[in-house]
C-alpha cells in the first residue's frame, strides 16, 4: 500500500512497533509456568460459563507457577453496560479466582502488562493494523452493509460458501488510485486481512482438550479493524495475547472454527501461537436434548442466580471443578478436608465427549457435602450475609437469635455418615427454621390421623410429665420406649413386625407421634437434640 493511503488512513500519531514491543518484554517465569487469563465482555451479564472458564485458567496457571490474569473485552461498545465491570470484578473473587494482573475493582490496572481493557489499547491494534496495511497483508474494504449482505444472498442463492472470500472479496482488488477515490470521497472503510489460506487444503490444529483434529484453512478476509478504529475479537485476541505473553488460551468451544484464522493471523505477524484448550460449552437437558445453556432462556446461565438462591460458592467452584475433571469427585472423596483449590487441573482430564451438562442434580448433592463440612458458625455467617441483601426478615432474625440459631445449625453436624445433608443453599435455612420459632411454627395434627386421638394425648401427656432435658440420649430414647409400652405400643421392632396386630404401633410410631406434635413435620434431624435446643418449656407446651 502506498504511504498517502497509510497516512490517508491512520493520520494520526501511532506509537511504533519498537516502543510497543519494548513495553511488552517477554515475561522471565520458570520452565513451565503458564500464563493464562480469562477475557470477559463488560455487558452486565455474568455468564456462569466465565467462572467455568476462569477456573481452569486460574488453577492451571498457578498450579504451574504462572501468571493468571483478567482481560476486560469490551471492543464491542454497544453492548458494553454501566456496573458490568464491576460484577465482574465481585465476583471472581467469590469463586476463588485471584487474578495476578488486570482491572482491580477500584477500576485500576495491576501489573506490567496492561492496559487490561481492550479499549484503552486502540493505539497499539491501530500500529499493528497500520503495519499490516504497509505490508500488504490487509486492505481497506469499502463495501456497506447493505453490499456484504447482498453478497451473502447471492451466495445462498448460488449454493456458494457465504463469506468474503474468494471472488467475493470484492475490495480485495481495488487499485491504489480506487482506494485513494473512496479516501477522498470520504467513505467508511473498515480493515481487512488479505488472507493466504485454501479452503479446500485442511491443516492440522492441536487442542489440549480435544486432541488433534483437522480443519480447512481460513480463506475469509475477515476483518480486523472496524470502522469505530477498534479492533475485532479476532485481531485483538492475537495482538493482545501476544503482547501479554499468553502461552495456553482456554476458551469457549465457539471459538474452535476460528482457530485456523488466528493461527495464520499468529503467523502473519510473525509471532509464537499460543496453545489452545477449547472448552465444552455449559449445556443442559430440555426435553430430553442437549442445548446450550442460554443467556435468554434459564435464569442458571446468569452467575447472579446462584446468588439469589444462595448457593455457596464453593458448590459451584466444586461443581464446575469436577465438570471440567471427573475426577475431582474421586479426589473429593479421598480428600474430604482439603481446599478445592488443592486439586490438580489438567488438560488432559477434561471430558471432551457429550459436552458439558450442567446439572442441577448432581450440584445439589456437592451442595449438600460443601454445607455438611463447613461448622454451624461458618453457615451462620454465611446465610446472615445472604439473607441481608436477599431476606431481610430473615436475617433480622438470624441477628437476634445468633446462638439460638448456631445451635439449631449444629444439630448432627460434623464429617461421618451420619452428618446432617438437608440444606442445599441459604435459601432453604429458613424452612429449617420455621418450627424453632413460635411465630412460624404450624401444628400439623392431620399428619396424626392414623392414631386414635387419646392415645395421641396420652403418649404425650406422659412423654411430658417424665421428660427431663438433662438426660442424654439414651436416658430419652429409654423414655420413650417406657411410654411405648404403657400404651400398648412394641417397644421392640422385631417382636413388632413379627406380631404386629397384637399392638397399637411401634416405638418408631411413638417417637412420630412426639415428633410431628413438638415440630409440625414428620422428618427433621435429631429429635433429641431439638427439644433440647427448644428448651423443656416450649417443648412440653407443644405437647400440650
Ligand atoms: N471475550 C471473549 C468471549 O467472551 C473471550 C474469548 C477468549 O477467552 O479468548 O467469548
Amino acid at each position: 500500500m502506498t504511504p498517502e493511503i497509510v497516512a490517508k488512513m491512520f493520520p494520526n500519531p501511532l506509537p511504533s512497533i519498537e516502543e510497543i514491543e519494548a513495553k511488552y518484554p517477554p515475561r522471565t517465569l520458570p520452565e513451565g509456568a503458564k500464563v493464562m487469563r480469562v477475557a470477559p465482555s463488560p455487558t452486565g451479564f455474568l455468564h456462569v460459563g466465565t467462572i467455568y472458564q476462569g477456573i481452569i485458567a486460574e488453577r492451571v496457571a498457578h498450579q504451574s507457577g504462572g501468571v493468571f490474569f483478567v482481560r476486560v473485552e469490551d471492543t464491542d461498545q454497544k453492548r458494553k453496560k454501566e456496573g458490568a465491570l464491576e460484577l465482574i470484578l465481585e465476583s471472581f473473587p467469590r469463586y476463588g479466582l485471584h487474578p495476578d494482573e488486570g482491572v482491580n475493582m477500584a477500576g485500576e490496572d495491576v501489573g506490567a502488562y496492561g492496559p487490561y481493557t481492550q479499549s484503552l489499547r486502540k493505539d497499539i491494534y491501530q500500529a499493528y493494523a497500520k503495519k499490516l496495511l504497509e505490508e500488504g497483508k490487509a486492505y481497506p474494504c469499502f463495501c456497506t452493509a447493505e453490499d456484504v449482505d447482498l453478497t451473502r444472498k447471492i451466495q445462498e442463492k448460488m449454493n456458494i460458501r457465504p463469506g468474503y472470500h474468494g471472488q467475493y472479496a470484492k475490495c480485495r482488488n481495488l487499485t491504489d488510485s480506487q482506494i485513494l477515490e473512496h479516501l477522498e470521497a470520504g467513505h467508511n472503510w473498515v480493515l481487512r486481512f488479505k488472507s493466504t489460506g485454501n479452503y479446500d487444503e485442511k491443516m492440522a490444529v492441536k487442542d489440549l482438550a480435544k486432541g488433534m483434529i483437522m480443519m480447512p484453512q481460513n480463506d475469509m478476509d475477515i476483518v480486523i479493524l472496524k470502522n469505530d478504529g477498534l479492533p475485532t475479537y479476532h485481531f485483538a485476541h492475537v495482538v493482545d495475547d501476544h503482547l501479554m505473553g499468553t502461552t495456553h488460551v482456554s476458551r469457549g468451544d465457539e471459538w474452535i472454527s476460528s482457530t485456523p484464522l488466528h493461527i495464520q493471523l499468529f503467523a502473519a505477524m510473525g509471532w509464537k501461537t499460543p496453545k489452545y484448550a477449547h472448552l465444552a460449552t455449559l449445556q443442559k437437558l430440555d426435553n430430553g436434548n442437549k442445548r446450550k445453556l442460554s443467556k435468554r432462556h434459564d435464569a442458571e446461565a446468569s452467575i447472579t442466580y446462584f446468588w439469589e438462591k444462595g448457593y455457596p460458592e464453593m458448590t459451584v467452584v466444586e461443581y464446575l471443578t469436577n465438570i471440567l475433571n471427573a475426577n475431582f469427585e474421586d479426589w473429593r472423596k479421598a480428600n474430604p478436608t482439603e481446599p478445592a483449590e488443592k486439586f490438580q487441573m489438567n488438560f488432559n482430564k477434561i471430558s471432551n465427549t457429550g459436552g458439558a451438562l450442567f446439572d442441577f442434580v448432581k450440584m445439589h448433592s456437592i451442595s449438600k457435602d460443601v454445607i455438611a463440612r463447613m461448622t454451624a458458625e461458618e453457615v451462620y455467617e454465611a446465610v446472615l450475609k445472604w439473607a441481608t441483601e436477599y431476606n431481610k426478615p430473615l436475617a433480622e432474625k438470624l441477628s437476634a437469635h445468633k446462638d439460638y440459631v448456631t445451635a439449631i445449625l449444629n444439630i448432627e453436624r460434623g464429617i461421618g455418615a451420619k452428618s446432617r445433608k438437608d440444606l442445599v443453599k441459604w435459601e432453604d435455612v429458613e424452612n429449617e427454621l420455621t418450627f424453632f420459632f413460635d411465630d412460624t411454627f404450624v401444628a400439623h395434627p392431620e399428619l396424626l390421623e392414623k392414631f386414635d386421638e387419646a392415645d395421641v394425648k396420652k403418649v404425650a401427656s406422659e412423654f411430658a410429665a417424665i421428660y427431663d432435658e438433662n438426660d442424654d440420649k439414651d436416658t430419652w430414647f429409654g423414655k420413650i420406649k417406657q411410654v411405648a409400652g404403657n400404651n400398648g405400643f412394641a417397644t421392640d421392632m422385631k417382636a413388632y413386625k413379627a406380631n404386629p396386630a397384637d399392638y397399637k404401633g411401634s416405638v418408631a410410631d411413638v417417637a412420630k407421634i412426639l415428633r410431628v406434635l413438638v415440630t409440625g413435620r414428620e422428618q427433621t434431624p435429631d429429635l433429641y437434640a431439638i427439644m433440647k435446643i427448644l428448651g423443656k418449656d416450649k417443648t412440653l407446651q407443644r405437647l400440650g
